[in-house]
């Protein structure tokens, strides 16, 4: 010991703290001090953001929903029942992302955008915000190319445009999913990538629906995003949104894209769930005073980019289920209002056999007319007032008087039109298909022939426009420049089809 030198020791000393170069790492920590159904209720974390990832113990993680005084209300994602009382929470500095990309076509998810389909994993290469600013008024353009349904009654009534928002709304089991689905299908070799996302819904359900796109090569360019009813309601909450984040990628990229919201009925209930959970005072029907703002960020979502954003869409098709036919309640209400028109279905019509049970007086389609094709607009003229003054007469008739030749003549005009405007499930048509047969109607050339006979006659008009000369030779005209070919080459065609028939 003596032997050491002591100057030797301090320069010793002096050299480390020289060398100390340790750093301080503040970590942003809270502490659980209240968890149950899918929330919880964080101690601390002052410089939360809100929608901020939050890390739990054991692979939990957690979204902040609410920045108050002195905690922080937080959705939890994953297996809540891991999250204990007291438990540490760290901040992740970044807001909620879902996976996002091409290798998400053809496959079912959660709202997380993790695999269900027993399929295996997903490469995951993009994420996107499930929280994003839509886009704003200068980047948007307006709505100008059809997005066909394949369902005649729509086509023609309550036309659909590229980047619109038409809510469709009825009671339960009136095929509001079913004109979906139908709208899905009928996408098939027009380049629009579907998104279906499942919101509260039975996992029956989502399979069958999995299974019937699957059967008719849908899936092919649709993804199913799908929070089922056994899902806890947060998972409800970010279902639609995590879709929405999905198309936004693929309209980015100049892509059309088309998303069903099934149903925001359930996604409002899921939100007061979610809400009173986190203590937030309710409102009207006990829904938070923000159920408003909760579906209007969603659906502005929707747009037509510009040219020079590429100009692709998000088309979207919320659903929503009504109460004995009230669309003057609150969430139906609200909707409305955001949307650019309605899809209204009438249980009693459904019952009648009239499907898609579609109101004509009460659907409407605020913009999509603009978008709608020559063809089908030259033959969708009357139509609406053909079937309202049909539907009156027929109220009044019922009594057995007689009746005038010009009232008879419309009952069976307006009688053809609705038995026209049927349509059945999975039967979606082409434009050119709508176009003649709807021509047919309104020129006359149904109305002699018996109602029996009327869904024949459409079957093998189709089949005609398929295999004979004139047939094909119309279809494709119709298909290449959007509109009718002149009156006497149609009506010419008709009439050899009639005499044939
Ligand atoms: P829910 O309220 O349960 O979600 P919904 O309004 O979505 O019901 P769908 O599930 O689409 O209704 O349809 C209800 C039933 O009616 C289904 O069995 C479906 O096959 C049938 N259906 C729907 N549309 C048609 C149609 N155009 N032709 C024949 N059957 C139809
Ligand atoms: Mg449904």
């Amino acid at each position: 010991m003596a032997n050491i030198n002591l100057s030797e020791i301090s320069s010793l000393i002096k050299e480390q703290i020289k060398a100390y170069k340790e750093q301080i790492y503040t970590e942003n920590v809270g502490r659980v001090v209240e968890v149950g159904d899918g929330i919880a209720v964080v101690y601390g974390l002052d410089n939360a953001m809100y929608s901020e990832l939050l890390i739990f113990p054991n692979g939990v993680y957690g979204m902040v929903q609410d920045l108050r005084k002195d905690s922080v209300g937080v959705i939890l994602l994953g297996e809540s029942s891991k999250v204990k009382e007291g438990d540490i929470v760290k901040c992740s500095g970044r807001v909620l992302e879902v996976p996002v990309g091409e290798e998400f076509i053809g496959r079912v998810v959660n709202a997380l955008g993790q695999p269900i389909d027993g399929n295996g994993p997903i490469k995951i290469s993009k994420t996107r915000p499930i929280e994003m600013k839509a886009t704003g008024v200068m980047d948007r353009s307006s709505v100008n190319t059809p997005l066909q349904t394949g369902i005649k009654v729509l086509d023609a009534l309550v036309p659909i445009g590229r980047g619109q928002r038409e809510l469709i709304i009825g009671d339960r089991q009136t095929g509001k999913t079913a004109i979906a689905i139908d709208t899905i299908l009928n996408q098939a070799g027009k380049d629009v990538i579907c998104i279906y996302v499942a919101i509260g819904q039975k996992e029956s359900t989502v399979s069958n629906i999995y299974e019937t796109l699957k059967a008719y090569d849908a899936m092919k360019y649709s993804i199913i995003v799908s929070a089922s009813a056994s899902n806890p309601a947060p998972m409800l909450y970010l279902a639609p949104y995590s879709g929405v984040s999905m198309a936004e990628y693929f309209m980015y990229q100049g892509k059309d894209v088309l998303i069903v919201y099934d149903d925001l009925s359930k996604h409002a209930v899921a939100y007061r769930e979610m809400s009173l959970l986190l203590h937030r005072p309710p409102g009207r029907e006990a829904y938070p005073g923000d159920v408003f703002y909760l579906h209007s960020r969603l659906l502005e979502r929707a747009a037509k980019l510009s040219k020079e954003l590429g100009g692709g869409s998000i088309t979207a098709l919320p659903i929503i289920e009504t109460q004995a036919g009230d669309i003057s309640a609150y969430i139906p209400t609200n909707v409305i209002s955001i949307t650019d028109g309605q899809i209204f279905l009438q249980s009693d019509y459904f019952y009648k056999g009239i499907r898609p049970a579609i109101n004509a007086g009460l659907s409407v389609s605020r913009v999509g007319g603009a978008a709608q094709t020559k063809a089908i607009k030259k033959v969708s003229g009357t139509l609406r007032l053909d079937l309202a003054a049909y539907r009156e007469l027929e109220a009044f008739t019922q009594f057995g008087s007689d009746l005038d030749a010009s009232t008879k003549a419309r009952l069976d005009r307006g009688r053809r039109t609705q038995e026209i405007l049927k349509q059945g499930l999975h039967k979606t048509l082409s434009m050119e298909e709508e176009a003649v047969i709807l021509y047919c109607l309104t020129k006359g050339y149904l109305d002699t022939i018996v109602i029996e006979d009327l869904a024949r006659f459409e079957e093998q008009l189709y089949l005609d426009m398929k295999v004979s000369e004139e047939g094909k030779r119309i279809a494709a005209y119709i298909k290449e420049h959007k509109v009718l070919p002149e009156d006497e080459q149609l009506d010419q065609y008709i009439k050899e089809f009639k005499k044939k028939f």
